[in-house]
């Protein structure tokens, strides 16, 4: 059955999109030599009645234009209560645009809380694959718990994505990935292939999602459960600060290209319409689960200062300690502390970017910090820290990426001080393929840094996390084989976070 684009009239639940097709560019109808849905689907961003679902047409992923024709047009959408479709709740169509690269991007109100759905996409004269996906239990419900996946740094060349084909065979309420879902530049080759150009242009980076979204495994989780996304510097370009690119590129050069890269990424996630960024709009934002836990997604690079002292690891220098200089920016660090102070769940996640404990990454005397992370940025880490303890947030755990290597670490009052209280807990997730650097520096990272508890950096993998009123349990699931994109996966440790005590525990 092809739904006719009335019957979405008769649904009453939001399309996004309509508004942006020119008054003359109707749907056409396209018959297209291959699959459509090559990228499969995805959903995200769940509230108790909404959930935003995607899907792309592109027929061609590899071809710059993807294959399709420059027109709009129209793609039937259901949403179902059961995985056949019998008892479908919304239904309708929206319009995939040449100027938004034929993504589809519906977002779907009046639904139950804390409800598993169904969904599926036809359009183009073929119908896309089953997706599934589940609303957040209603404001201030007392849930019992909550289980989420902590993804980051995907290198295609580096490894297959077994840890995305385990994600998708859990029953998790949230995929949460913190950033580094494509590369921008062209690596080394350890794994498998590409013959792609650095990305600098829109072309470029809606090739890139083509290629890392074509993977099964990914696919497959993006299709078993929602997610939340945050982008870090690779989306764009490595170790950008805001206008200023890694390599000294001219700004308005680098603001065109990171134009280029928002869209693309915005293009190619299940993100609601309001995040579109041609218009400036942010992407931090908090997801509540009942009254048990609050999930911030940050954005460390939008608007932070530019990196201080010297490129890399430095020595602190007297720039480094400037209290002006933000790693959030002046408008989301006061959403987020507004936020923070004004709420109780019983468990605080803030899913961000690099690493948020002080870590001294220079063996024995002098100090080196990775002035990219969070130690770059002492006077924004000591607000954040203070909001923490002066607004009693409960339970505050931070959840980081980037490092390609899992690190639990306490978070003192006065970081770098370690006979300062403990106030929040910090767990940086391995990469899901990234090469990770050598065991016997983090190993060095550890014996440098009692507040570093744990640190692996052989394994890819992703975390698991169970949380219940009581208790977090972070488990650190990890890939036998990351050439393997079968590979088998077995949990290399288990950390928890009591209620009202923070620090891990083993
Ligand atoms: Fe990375
Ligand atoms: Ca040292």
């Amino acid at each position: 059955m092809i739904l006719s684009r009335r019957s979405f009239l008769g649904t009453g639940t939001a399309a996004a999109g309509a508004a942006l097709v020119p008054a003359l560019a109707r749907p056409q109808t396209v018959r297209l030599s291959a699959d459509p849905f090559s990228l499969g689907v995805a959903s995200g961003y769940p509230d108790e009645t909404s959930l935003v679902l995607w899907t792309r047409l592109v027929p061609e992923p590899f071809a710059p234009d993807g294959g399709m024709p420059a027109v709009p047009v129209a793609v039937d959408w259901e949403l179902a209560a059961d995985e056949r479709f019998a008892a479908v709740v919304a239904r309708g169509s929206a319009i995939a645009e040449p100027e938004l690269a034929h993504s589809v991007r519906v977002e779907v109100g009046g639904l139950a809380p804390d409800r598993r759905y169904w969904y599926r996409f036809r359009g183009a004269g073929a119908e896309s694959p089953v997706g599934r996906s589940r609303t957040a239990p209603a404001a201030g419900a007392d849930v019992a718990g909550a289980r989420f996946g902590v993804a980051s740094c995907q290198h295609y060349e580096s490894g297959h994505y077994a840890a995305f084909r385990a994600m998708a065979d859990e029953d998790l309420d949230l995929i949460i990935h913190v950033g580094d879902y494509i590369y921008e530049n062209a690596g080394v080759s350890r794994v498998r292939a590409h013959s792609l150009p650095d990305a600098v242009t829109l072309a470029d980076y809606r090739q890139r999602y083509a290629l890392y979204k074509s993977d099964p495994s990914l696919k497959a989780a993006h299709a078993a459960a929602p997610w939340i996304v945050t982008w870090d510097d690779h989306e764009v370009d490595n170790d950008y600060a805001a206008a200023f690119s890694e390599d000294d590129q001219d700004v308005d050069a680098f603001l065109a290209r990171r134009a280029a890269a928002y869209q693309a990424y915005f293009e190619h996630q299940p993100m609601p319409m309001r995040m579109r960024p041609a218009g400036g709009a942010p992407i931090y934002t908090r997801q509540a689960f009942g009254g048990l836990v609050d999930v911030y997604v940050l954005d460390g690079r939008r608007y932070r200062s530019r990196q201080a002292c010297s490129y890399g690891l430095a020595e602190p220098c007297a720039e480094l300690e400037t209290p002006g200089r933000t790693m959030l920016g002046a408008a989301q660090e006061a959403w987020l502390t507004d936020s923070l102070a004004a709420r109780r769940p019983r468990f605080t996640l803030i899913a961000q970017q690099t690493v948020f404990a002080a870590m001294d990454q220079r063996p024995g005397p002098g100090i080196g910090y990775w002035t990219d992370g969070w130690s770059g940025y002492p006077a924004a880490r000591a607000r954040l820290i203070d909001c923490f303890t002066d607004r009693r947030v409960p339970n505050p755990v931070i959840l980081s990426g980037d490092l390609h290597a899992w690190l639990v670490n306490d978070v003192h009052g006065t970081p770098g001080d370690i006979d300062s209280a403990v106030v929040a807990t910090e767990l940086v997730t391995t990469s899901i393929s990234s090469g990770g650097p050598p065991q016997a520096r983090v190993d060095g990272w550890r014996a440098e840094n009692p507040n570093v508890r744990f640190a692996n950096s052989e394994r890819r993998g992703y975390t698991r996390l169970t949380v219940t009123r009581d208790r977090l349990d972070a488990e650190l699931v990890a890939v036998d084989d990351v050439a393997d994109p079968a590979s088998d996966t077995s949990v290399l440790g288990a950390w928890h976070v009591l209620d009202g005590r923070p620090g891990a525990l083993p």
